[in-house]
């Protein structure tokens, strides 16, 4: 084996890159994962609300986030080593999905769900709503609309009658450092990571994978090239050669989140939760110093603006933010309008069904852990074993395509069903097709 000849390359250092890196590397494979940022997590996975659920339209994805969870409540032994910057901590505040009207509901499917798969969690009345989050308004404002309608103006119409509460849910504060977190657990097993490293071409051989080719000239040879590389995906598939050949694509989608201060008098810090909000539309949870972040629910209402990750407005739109910390404003009273706008601006990898794709590709040596669609943080860990133990058994001989792998969730023992995750698969009829996944 030659200097820079390596059992598998991983394009991306992200958070599902860096636990692909760190199984793989576990499992005894030397790795290299190459990144065009200068650190870890530089991608999208920086600016993550990291918020870790289980409130997925399909009993496949509300597997792979259950399982998910595990990861990070055992993270210290999971990374195995020490980390000079620290450790990331999981604040486990409970999750409230709070449901509107009727049955047809993205709200009743979940509960549904996890009746059926035995999800932990405790069903909230109006009143129950009000005594454990007094800083909320339960009432009925939705279906969501935007402040230039005046229909968003108009009076509640009764109160939210209901909302689950799974108290294993939670957020992580710094999901940068759950990047490093994982590099250096990778490097612990042999790992190795090369930073400002711009993957410009996927080299082949006779139908194979024979390495990368990188903006500096550097040329690292492997026969496993692994596509983690965010809202870039689209771009390394068309390197590879593959994308014309996947049944579902993906494609980058800018994205807001709005950082504003918790209302005068509440405690978000110690009292906060996270709240899924179909009603008006959005998402939120407690972030340090008191703040709150708000995150669109992606209602129909909002447009949705598809873009060249290379090229698009880093600027916060201001009729977004006026939207977004309004919607917030009704359900939680006093947040006002915040005359410095705060937040960020992002790229989901968005699919077709706003499902990921953990898959081989038709190209030999090829696999794509992608379309991560604004939901797959919290499933870093739970993603990343089952790409390794998909590496492992189609490179033993093993016919993914034609006998899809399911593999056991070393935490739960949820079955986590890797052929739900084809790039081959019709677009999904019960996806939500919104963050929720
Ligand atoms: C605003 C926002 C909020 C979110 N909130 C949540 C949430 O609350 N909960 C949740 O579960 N998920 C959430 N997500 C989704 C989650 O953050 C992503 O699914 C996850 O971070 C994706 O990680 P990744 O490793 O696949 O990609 P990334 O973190 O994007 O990493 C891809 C890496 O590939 C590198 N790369 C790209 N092209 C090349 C190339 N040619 N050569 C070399 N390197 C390359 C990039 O530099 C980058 O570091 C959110 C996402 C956003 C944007």
């Amino acid at each position: 084996m030659s200097e820079h000849s390596y059992d598998a390359i991983i394009i991306g250092a992200g958070v599902i890159g860096g636990a692909v890196a760190l199984e793989l590397a576990d499992r005894g494979y030397k790795t290299l994962t190459v990144d065009k940022a200068a650190t870890a997590g530089a991608g999208s996975t920086i600016n993550s609300c990291a918020i870790v659920r289980f409130s997925y339209s399909s009993i496949e994805g509300i597997n792979l986030s259950w399982e998910g969870m595990h990861y990070w409540k055992d993270w210290a032994n999971y990374i195995g080593s020490d980390d000079e910057l620290g450790l990331i901590d999981y604040h486990m505040t409970g999750q409230l999905v709070l449901q509107q009207h009727g049955d047809a509901t993205h709200a009743a499917r979940v509960k549904m769900l996890w009746d059926e798969l035995g999800i932990p969690h405790e069903v909230w009345d109006t009143d129950t709503i009000k005594a454990r989050c007094p800083y909320i308004d339960p009432s009925l404002f939705g279906p969501p609309t935007r402040p230039d309608n005046e229909a968003f103006w108009k009076d509640p119409a009764g109160a939210i009658e209901r909302g689950y509460f799974t108290p294993d849910a939670g957020y992580v504060s710094d999901p940068q450092l759950s990047c490093h977190n994982l590099q250096r657990g990778a490097e612990a097993r042999g790992a190795t990571f090369w930073f400002n490293a711009e993957v410009v071409s996927i080299d082949q051989d006779d139908h194979r994978i024979s390495g990368v080719t990188l903006a500096d000239g550097r040329a690292p040879r492997a026969p496993i090239v692994v596509n983690v590389a965010g809202p870039h995906s689209y771009l390394i598939n068309q390197m590879a050669g593959v994308y014309d050949s996947m049944n579902i694509k993906t494609k980058a989608l800018r994205h807001e989140v709005h950082h504003v201060p918790a209302p005068d008098g509440v405690d978000f810090d110690a009292h906060g939760i996270t709240v899924a909000d179909d009603d008006l539309g959005i998402y939120f949870r407690p972030e340090v110093g008191n703040h709150i972040l708000i995150g669109s629910g992606d209602p129909v209402c909002d447009p949705r603006e598809f873009v060249d990750p290379e090229d698009y407005d880093t600027s916060l739109y201001a009729e977004q933010y006026e939207a977004q910390v309004l919607r917030a404003n009704r359900r939680l009273p006093g947040i006002g309008m915040p005359h410095h706008k705060k937040g960020i601006v992002d790229l989901y990898d968005v699919s077709d069904d706003w499902i990921p794709i953990y898959d081989r590709t038709d190209l030999d040596g090829f696999y794509v852990a992608i379309g991560t669609s604004g939901n797959q943080y919290k499933n870093a860990g739970s993603a990343g074993q089952m790409m390794a133990d998909l590496i492992i058994a189609v490179e033993g001989g093993h016919d993914h395509d034609g006998d899809p792998l399911v593999v056991e969730g070393r935490y739960s023992g949820a079955d986590l069903d890797i052929g739900f995750f084809s790039r081959n698969r019709e677009i999904n009829p019960n996806s939500s097709m919104s963050v929720h996944g």
